[in-house]
């Protein structure tokens, strides 16, 4: 047996990743297996994307957090009327996209609860009175905002249909959804997602396969710690790895731990530990194909850096010299020189990025003719950035509120 798991490391780290069966079989491997896994994880990445881990600069817009989900771990969501409830006006839209651009940003992150008109009238009356029919077609005109600026839009919306996921397609250079896992299990009575209709694996999947039928570059990923097992989540990332390879639109893969929050129902649950966060992020980076990029959200995991590059991260995802992260308000980003530091320390160099991954610009189909041109400037900006310490000074959440109470839409 450890023959065969050493045979299996040292192929995955120098050739191709783990097959299914190894998969499975290393999510059973104990502790005293993690050195070997991380210096497979680690050569698996050094061999795809070399010693240069990256990050897209964005401004983070929250079009609204009503959703009709209850997710046991969130603390974004909002009904109507809850404190804090917020659905940003398009004057905010059109505020937040120009500080992004004044910052540096290429990035425009459109993130929301999960189809909130189909439970809230309050909020198709917001809709109506700002003119637009849907969440969609706001979403739509919020992109065209961004783009007139010369920021490129990113959209996780939740569950979208094919038709809206091609509308968008339009005005985005990429779309995400978390896939999170593939357990139904986790829906159950007393498990994280159990009001949560969105969550179920078998809808997510069908989305991500959707937008890999429309030629869509996707960014998904899996949560660590709410509950799952290692060997469900060794299956979520077989699971993606077989879309990716149908249709090729998996541009990266988000491996985000759990961290809990006073005020939801699993405030009390224990978050994982170095040891689950990191046999993860090397799962990730072992089955995956090595076009895929991993990727860690690094203010979720402070002084972690050094841990993350260890197991195998390439890319740090989004973060903004502009806004917090309204999904995880009380984990501010990390000081961009402090982060560049730290990857230095370890071998690393860090650079800023598109929210499309390069090989997907040209590839036929991929992005939206009418997109290149912006696409391209953007490329340009970023290859002007020399120094990081423009974008060195992120917000902390309690400095900079989101918006004043009476100014949010009731
Ligand atoms: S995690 Fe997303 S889908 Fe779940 S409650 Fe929060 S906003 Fe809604």
């Amino acid at each position: 047996m450890l023959a065969a798991r050493s045979r299996a490391l040292a192929h995955a780290a120098l050739d191709e990743p783990l097959s299914d069966e190894e998969a499975l079989d290393f999510a059973e491997a104990g502790s005293d297996a993690l050195p070997a896994i991380l210096e497979a994880a680690g050569a698996a990445r050094d061999r795809a994307f070399g010693r240069r881990v990256t990050f897209s600069p964005k401004v983070f817009l929250p079009l609204t957090n009503l959703c009709r989900n209850h997710c046991d771990y969130c603390s974004y969501r909002r009904s109507p009327g809850d404190a804090g409830e917020w659905t940003m006006r398009p004057e905010e839209v059109a505020r937040f996209v120009a500080a992004g651009r004044r910052e540096g940003c290429v990035e425009a992150l459109f993130c929301l609860g999960d189809k909130p008109e189909t439970a809230f009238p309050a909020y198709r009356r917001t809709l109506a009175a700002f003119g637009q029919a849907s969440t969609t077609s706001y979403l739509h005109h919020g992109a065209e905002v961004a783009l007139a600026q010369g920021l490129l839009p990113h959209t996780n919306a939740g569950l979208l249909t094919d038709g809206e996921m091609a509308r968008l397609k339009e005005v985005n250079v990429s779309l995400g959804l978390m896939l999170e896992n593939v357990s139904p299990r986790l829906g159950e009575k007393g498990m994280p997602h159990h009001r949560a209709p969105d969550k179920r694996p078998e809808k997510r999947l069908a989305m991500i396969e959707g937008a890999g039928r429309l030629r869509i570059p996707f960014t998904t990923g899996i949560l660590v710690g709410i509950g799952e097992t290692r060997r469900e989540r060794v299956e979520s990332l077989l699971a993606i790895r077989r879309l990716s390879r149908a249709h090729g639109h998996i541009q990266e893969v988000i491996v985000q731990n759990f961290r809990a929050v006073a005020g939801v129902p699993m405030q009390h649950t224990p978050e994982p530990d170095a040891f689950e966060l990191s046999h993860a992020v090397a799962m990730a980076r072992l089955i995956l194909d090595g076009e895929v990029g991993v990727q860690a959200p690094p203010n979720l995991s402070p002084g972690g850096t050094a841990s993350l590059l260890a197991a195998g991260i390439n890319d740090f995802g989004g973060i903004s010299p502009v806004t917090p992260d309204y999904i995880n308000p009380r984990h501010p980003w990390p000081h961009l020189t402090v982060l560049a530091t730290e990857c230095a320390e370890a071998g690393f160099t860090l650079r800023p990025r598109l929210p499309i991954y390069d090989r997907y610009i040209d590839r036929d189909g991929f992005l939206d003719p009418g997109l290149r041109e912006v696409t391209r400037a953007a490329a340009a900006r970023l290859a002007g950035v020399e120094d990081l310490s423009r974008l060195a000074a992120p917000p902390q959440p309690a400095a900079r509120p989101a918006v004043e109470r009476e100014e949010r839409v009731q």
